[in-house]
């Protein structure tokens, strides 16, 4: 019997995942279909217990529902317990879930291995402390960077985050109007959403130099103002969301499946749609 599967989300209509999971199943030979599913946020406990009911035994979580995600969740992986956010839900046999968080290891397995960069000691901006950016805070940590500086619209959420990251040496938290005067930093990760409306934040350009990398977790149109605003300012290189889209994904696929597949092809052939979004020297 083919394996249930499902990217839970609102909107979820543009989701790339259906088509990676495809990819992966058909390249270990597993039978599996994967499905989008739009739901509003107050309806989500809901069509999950519907998915199950049809026999679905696992989902991923997309914005803006992964610290719901986490709550519904009977167990939770450490990572996605320091994250307090989930988008990998694994069904049990008794019917419970258990969560787990995929997002930050695909952001630094790209990071390193497709893109061969060294995160060691590099100083570090954090734009955004939503569901993704506290996917991801944990994982940049644990992967060795220096410090951590976490700057949001919202300046409680950023405190929350830092909080939560329980390392007060390498973390701090600064307001996005102050960052001018915080001078350069090696890797500035765009973990807003604030480009789906088409709005990204003032950067001063003084937060990079030219050994800078950028990173945007979005993809598509949605990484074209802050792959911009990198390439003007100056940066070395920048990288956008696809690589930790297919990584995490991966990722999510080995913990329902027990194979990690292969990523490079799925990454060319979604790239080869929009080879200008990512560059480097
Ligand atoms: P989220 O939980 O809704 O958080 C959104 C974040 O963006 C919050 O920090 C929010 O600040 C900030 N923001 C929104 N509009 C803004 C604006 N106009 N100006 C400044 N800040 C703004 O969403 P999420 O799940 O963290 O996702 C964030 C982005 O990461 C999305 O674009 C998503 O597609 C991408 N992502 C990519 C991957 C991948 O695999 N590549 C995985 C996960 C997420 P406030 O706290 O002030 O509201």
């Amino acid at each position: 019997m083919e394996a249930l599967h499902a990217v839970f989300g609102h909107p979820v209509a543009h989701s790339l995942s259906p088509r990676i999971h495809a990819a992966f199943g058909r390249q270990a030979g597993i039978a599996l279909r994967y499905e989008a599913i739009d739901v509003e946020p107050a309806g989500f406990a809901a069509a999950l217990a519907a998915f199950a009911a049809r026999g679905g035994s696992g989902a991923n979580v997309t914005l803006p529902r992964k610290d719901a995600a986490f709550a519904l969740c009977t167990e939770a992986s450490e990572r996605a317990r320091r994250a307090g956010a989930v988008n990998t839900l694994v069904r049990g046999e008794d019917g419970t879930w258990r969560g787990d968080n995929t997002d930050g290891s695909g952001l630094v397995r790209d990071l390193t291995q497709r893109h061969g960069l060294d995160l060691r000691e590099r100083r570090t901006l954090l734009l955004g402390a939503g569901g993704a950016a506290r996917g991801v805070a944990p994982a940049l940590l644990d992967a060795g960077i220096g410090e951590l500086t976490i700057a949001n619209r919202t300046s409680a959420r950023a405190d929350a985050l830092a909080d939560a990251l329980g390392d007060p040496a390498r973390v701090h938290v600064r307001y996005l109007d102050d960052l001018a005067a915080q001078g350069e930093f090696d890797l500035v990760v765009n973990a807003t959403s604030a480009a789906r409306g088409g709005e990204l934040p003032a950067l001063p350009m003084a937060l990079v130099g030219p050994r800078s990398v950028a990173v945007d977790l979005s993809y598509g149109d949605a990484a074209i103002p802050f792959l911009a605003w990198a390439r003007a300012a100056g940066c070395r290189q920048s990288v956008d969301g696809l690589g930790m889209l297919v990584e995490q994904a991966a990722e999510s696929f080995r913990i329902w499946h027990g194979v990690r597949p292969e990523t490079d092809a799925i990454h060319a052939e979604l790239n080869n749609r929009a080879p200008a979004l990512v560059t480097a020297d």
